[in-house]
C-alpha cells in the first residue's frame, strides 16, 4: 500500500531458510512459523524503528507486566496465494483498526498505520515462499502486543512490543462440532473486555470449555453474563442461527467481538437474498425452533475456518441434533467468501488487498 510516510524498517535476513524442513501437507494449525518476524518496541513514549529479523525467542524480564497483569492483545488474519501467484490479504484495515481498539481498552498505546502495513508487507514479501497456493492453503498472520516493562507494580506498562509472526495453514477442518450452551460460566460481561481481542478472554474460556469437552461438546456457546438468556458467541467465533430461511446473529456490543468474518457473512448473505436479522437471539427461541424443526443450521464464523458448521448442541440436560440440509447457507456463504479471498470471484466490496 502506498502510505504517505516512508517507514524505516531494519531488516536482518536469515542465513538459511527452514522451509525445506516443513511438510506442508501435514501442518498442525499454528505450530510452524516462517523464517522471519516483525518486532517494534515502544519506549520513551513512542514506537521505535521497526525491525524484521529471524524468528527467535524473546528475552523478557520475569517481572515484565504481561506475565502478571495480562496486558496482551492480538489479531488473526490470513494471506492467500491465487492461481496467478499473486498474494492477497482480506480486509486487513479492519484488523488494524481492531488491534488498536483492543490496545485502547487494555490501556496500551496504539500502533501507527504505516508501521503496520509496511511492516506486514515487507515481512510477507520476505517469507513469500511460505504462502502456498491451492485449495484451503494460506498463511495465518498473528500480530500481537505485549507489555514488556519490568516491575510488578499494578499499573500500565510504559514499554511494549508489537510483534507479527506467521504460520502456514491448511484448510481448517475441526471434525463435527457440537456445542454446549453456557448456563453458568461467562466469556464476557457488560463493561468488560469481551469486544477486545485480549489474550485474557481466551485464558478465561479454557476451563469451562474443558468441562464441556468432558461432556462430549467441542465448544461452548457463550450467553449473556446476566441471565444466560441470549446467545452471543460460539467458542472463539461469532455465531449464526438459521431458522426457516432467515439468519439470526447477535448485534455487536462490548461483550461481543466485532468479527471481520461475521460482517462479511452478513453482507454476502444479504447479497444472495437471504434475510439476515441482527438482533439479540434468545436461548429459548432456539430450543423451540430445534423442537419444531424450523432450526436448520447453526454455524460459527471466524478467520481460521471462515465458517464452521455446528451439528448439534446441548442445553442443561437436553441434547439436540440438527438435520442435515441440502445447499446449506453455511456452505453457500463460505464458498462466496473464500472465492473472494482467493481471487476466484469479483470483489464488489473492495475486500481484497494486494501485496506487491
Ligand atoms: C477473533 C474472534 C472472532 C472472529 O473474528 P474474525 O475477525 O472473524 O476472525 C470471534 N469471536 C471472538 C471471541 C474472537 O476472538
Amino acid at each position: 500500500m502506498n502510505t504517505e510516510k516512508v517507514t524505516p524498517i531494519k531488516v536482518e535476513k536469515v542465513a538459511a531458510s527452514r522451509i525445506e524442513q516443513v511438510d506442508f501437507n501435514k501442518l498442525t494449525f499454528g505450530s510452524v512459523f516462517t523464517d522471519h518476524m516483525f518486532v517494534c518496541d515502544f519506549k520513551d513514549g513512542e514506537w521505535q524503528t521497526p525491525e524484521i529479523k529471524p524468528y527467535q525467542p524473546l528475552a523478557l524480564d520475569p517481572s515484565a507486566r504481561v506475565f502478571h497483569y495480562g496486558q496482551a492483545v492480538f489479531e488473526g488474519m490470513k494471506a492467500y496465494r491465487d492461481e496467478q501467484d499473486q498474494i492477497w490479504l482480506f480486509r486487513p484495515k479492519d484488523n488494524f483498526i481492531r488491534i488498536n481498539k483492543s490496545c485502547e481498552r487494555m490501556a496500551m498505546p496504539v500502533f501507527p498505520e504505516n508501521y503496520f502495513f509496511d511492516g506486514l508487507e515487507t515481512l510477507l514479501k520476505l517469507d513469500e515462499q511460505w504462502i502456498k497456493g491451492g485449495d484451503g492453503n494460506s498463511l495465518y498472520i498473528r500480530p500481537f502486543v505485549i507489555a514488556t516493562e519490568s516491575g510488578v507494580m499494578a499499573s500500565p506498562s510504559n514499554q511494549y512490543k508489537f510483534i507479527i509472526i506467521c504460520s502456514p495453514a491448511q484448510s481448517y477442518y475441526g471434525g463435527e462440532v457440537r456445542v454446549k450452551i453456557a448456563d453458568h460460566y461467562s466469556r464476557a460481561a457488560s463493561g468488560g473486555i469481551g469486544s477486545a481481542k485480549a489474550a485474557a478472554n481466551y485464558g478465561a474460556q479454557f476451563y469451562p470449555t474443558s468441562l464441556a469437552n468432558k461432556e462430549g461438546f467441542q465448544q461452548v456457546i457463550w450467553t449473556d453474563a446476566n441471565a444466560h438468556e441470549f446467545l452471543e458467541e460460539a467458542g472463539t467465533m461469532n455465531v449464526f442461527f438459521r431458522i426457516g430461511d432467515s439468519l439470526y446473529t447477535a448485534p455487536t456490543s462490548d461483550r461481543i467481538l466485532d468479527g471481520v468474518t461475521r460482517k462479511s457473512v452478513i453482507t454476502v448473505a444479504e447479497s444472495k437474498g437471504i434475510n439476515v436479522e441482527v438482533r439479540p437471539v434468545r436461548v429459548d427461541e432456539i430450543i423451540v425452533a430445534a423442537k419444531d424443526g424450523s432450526l436448520k443450521e447453526i454455524f460459527g464464523s471466524g478467520t481460521a475456518a471462515v465458517i464452521n458448521p455446528i451439528v448439534g448442541f446441548g442445553y442443561k440436560d437436553e441434547r439436540f441434533e440438527l438435520p442435515s440440509v441440502d445447499n446449506s447457507y453455511a456452505s453457500l456463504i463460505k464458498k462466496a467468501i473464500v472465492d473472494i479471498q482467493y481471487n476466484k470471484a469479483e470483489d464488489p466490496y473492495g475486500w481484497r488487498y494486494k501485496i506487491d
